[in-house]
């Protein structure tokens, strides 16, 4: 049989590499230097992501390979599945970097694997690549590399100096649903690599900070993936576990990705995938815990079974739970309370205190600061503003969700 030639193996392994949501988005057609001007975001491969300081980047993102020994249920590269198989050598994923780099398509690389060989071989060749781009091209873009958690210590620490952000997949919920789904994945050695990489990222801003010649490690920190819907865990217990995965490792982020179905897929996992609204609401919850404070057990407070409310956002439904508390004054509420009215973001509300230091607002004013007034006008008093009674009607939920939309999926 004829080998795939670089661009069908391109195909091939970035459409196997889709699946993982680390990378904030997938492909775009959204602009083409053929059609004029400078770089391009079409062709296989490249996605969507954001960089430590918050800018959106284009990222190739692909596999070294999906031949795999492994047989992860839920994974579409399992050794049991039926798809077609690529392999780039560490050279060919050095060369599309660099020429897609070079012709502005893409500003950085994100690498993941399925594992061959042993988990040390084939962390060895993905670090080969980082290590070929950064000391023989001198190459500066980003690198987000997935590491292998029961690879040597040594190599993932090699990894670390070569990448910009480093990530391990947790997977799954659970340890009882990892085991169940993943068998030849430990969750001890997954603790233990991360564990170990926050103590390197921890090392290396100390190093830093005595010397900027000090070598950086990682230093957009490590991140982890769970993946949505494939074994039963609720929405509380999801959220639970990142609480405890932010706490213990000190992760930038935790993404979530809905599971969803492949084929020849095992008759454990559900024939439909989850609503993407799920993943949605998964990510505005991680958000409130992260930046609003906002614990877990308030956001799921109601006593339905640990889910979200899909037809509205969790800080939308904690505060209809939580009517008594509302509505806030503006002009008055210290931050962690303006924090938790529904339309406020942690930016609106930095304007508001700024803004009430030298006068009292009135309604246009928090109009000309907040996003949308919707609503936002039905939670708070400002100078002569008053929501009046609405905020105890019962249809006030109905009132303000947003009518269905289907979401994009990949
Ligand atoms: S180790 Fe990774 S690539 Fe291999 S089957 Fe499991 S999830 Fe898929």
């Amino acid at each position: 049989m004829a080998q795939p030639t670089v661009m069908e193996k391109l195909e091939i392994l970035s459409d196997a590499a889709k699946y993982d949501a680390s990378c904030a988005s997938s492909s775009t057609t959204k602009r083409n230097s053929l059609k004029g001007g400078i770089g391009s975001t079409t062709g296989s491969g490249i996605c969507h992501s954001y960089a430590p300081d918050g800018r959106c980047i284009s990222l190739l993102k692909i596999l070294l390979t999906n031949y795999c020994s492994y047989d992860c249920v839920f994974c579409i590269n399992r050794s049991s599945s039926n798809v077609r198989r690529a392999r780039f050598t560490v050279e060919e994923v050095v060369d599309l970097t660099l020429s897609f780099y070079k012709r502005n398509y893409i500003e950085g690389l994100f690498l993941s694997s399925g594992i061959i060989r042993s988990p040390d071989y084939t962390m060895a060749e993905l670090v080969r690549v980082a290590q070929t781009l950064r000391e023989v091209h001198g190459f500066r873009g980003y690198i987000h590399l997935k590491l292998i958690p029961s690879a040597n210590a040594d190599l993932v620490a090699q990894a670390g100096l070569y990448a910009d952000r480093v990530s391990i997949n947790v997977e799954l919920p659970s340890e009882v649903s990892l085991k169940r789904f993943a068998p030849e994945k430990q969750p001890r050695e997954i603790s233990a690599a991360m564990g170990g990489l926050k103590l390197r990222i921890e090392e290396g801003k100390a190093e830093r900070a005595k010397s900027r010649r000090a070598p950086a490690f990682s230093p957009a920190g490590q991140s982890t993936q769970m993946i949505v819907g494939a074994d039963g865990a609720s929405d509380a217990a999801i959220l639970q576990r990142s609480a405890q995965l932010y706490g213990s490792f000190g992760l930038r982020r935790v993404y979530y990705s809905a599971f969803s179905p492949i084929p020849d897929s095992s008759a454990q996992l559900p024939l439909a995938e989850p609503p993407l609204m799920r993943e949605h609401r998964l990510y505005q919850a991680d958000w409130l815990t992260r930046f609003y404070g906002f614990e877990v057990g308030e956001i799921l407070d109601d006593g339905v079974g640990g889910m979200l409310d899909l037809a509205i956002d969790p800080k939308l439904a904690w505060a209809l739970r939580h009517r008594a508390r509302f509505p806030v004054d503006v002009n008055r509420a210290d931050r962690e309370t303006l924090l938790r009215v529904p339309g406020l973001g942690t930016k609106s509300v930095g304007k508001i205190l700024e803004t009430r230091r030298f006068r009292r607002l009135r309604l246009e004013d928090v109009g000309k600061i907040a996003r949308s007034m919707t609503t936002l006008r039905h939670f708070i008093v400002a100078e002569g503003w008053r929501p009046g009674a609405v905020l105890d009607s019962e249809r006030l939920k109905q009132h303000l969700a947003p009518r269905p939309q289907q979401l994009a999926l990949l």
